[in-house]
């Protein structure tokens, strides 16, 4: 089955300690699991996407100003990828299997060209990486299941600043939606 990685909003507002919404540790914490994982994909000349929540300033009527404070602004540092990710994508960015789009909404097929993207290339199973857990990544989960992919989530390579909520959308993600931990 032809697979790709769908790396999810790792960025330094999202990560660093002093990013505008960040998980803090239990995101940095997964930094290395996540790059090595995406260096393996980029190796196999597997298919690579990421996809990074990208906001306007002073955004009045976006849904998720009433809920959150402002992040992951076009433009400010706060939207690059974060850590040694950054780097990585900085290296393989010309590749022809890694496609960096923006988002707008939690899932990452939400106004996007992903599912083209995977449909083109015959794409059937999604690993899914990145932050938040329960946010980002659920939310692109539930699309993926819904339109028919296999998902895989590797469990050392998602995080979230709320721990019971990480830990639930692990079982929703196995129970649910039919994904497989590694
Ligand atoms: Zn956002």
């Amino acid at each position: 089955m032809k697979r790709a990685l769908i790396n999810v909003d790792y960025t330094y507002d999202f990560v660093a300690d002093d990013g505008k919404l960040t998980c803090g540790l239990p995101g940095q914490a997964i930094e290395a699991k996540i790059v090595e994982i995406t260096k393996e994909f980029i190796k196999n000349n597997e298919y690579v996407a990421f996809g990074i929540d990208a906001h306007e300033l002073d955004d009045p009527l976006h849904p998720e100003t009433a809920s959150f404070p402002e992040h992951n602004i076009v433009g400010t540092p706060g939207i690059e990828l974060y850590g040694e990710l950054r780097n990585l994508y900085e290296e393989n960015k010309t590749n022809k299997n890694v496609f960096y789009f923006e988002k707008t909404r939690y899932s990452a097929f939400v106004g996007t060209n992903l599912e083209l993207k995977l449909r083109e290339r015959q794409i059937e199973e999604v690993y899914l990486v990145g932050v938040c857990t329960d946010i980002c990544i659920l939310h692109t989960a539930i699309d993926a299941y819904n339109k028919g992919f296999k998902i895989v989530i590797p469990k050392d390579a998602v995080a979230s600043f709320d721990k019971g909520a990480h830990q639930w959308a692990l079982e929703h993600f196995k129970k649910i939606l039919g994904a497989t931990i590694i």
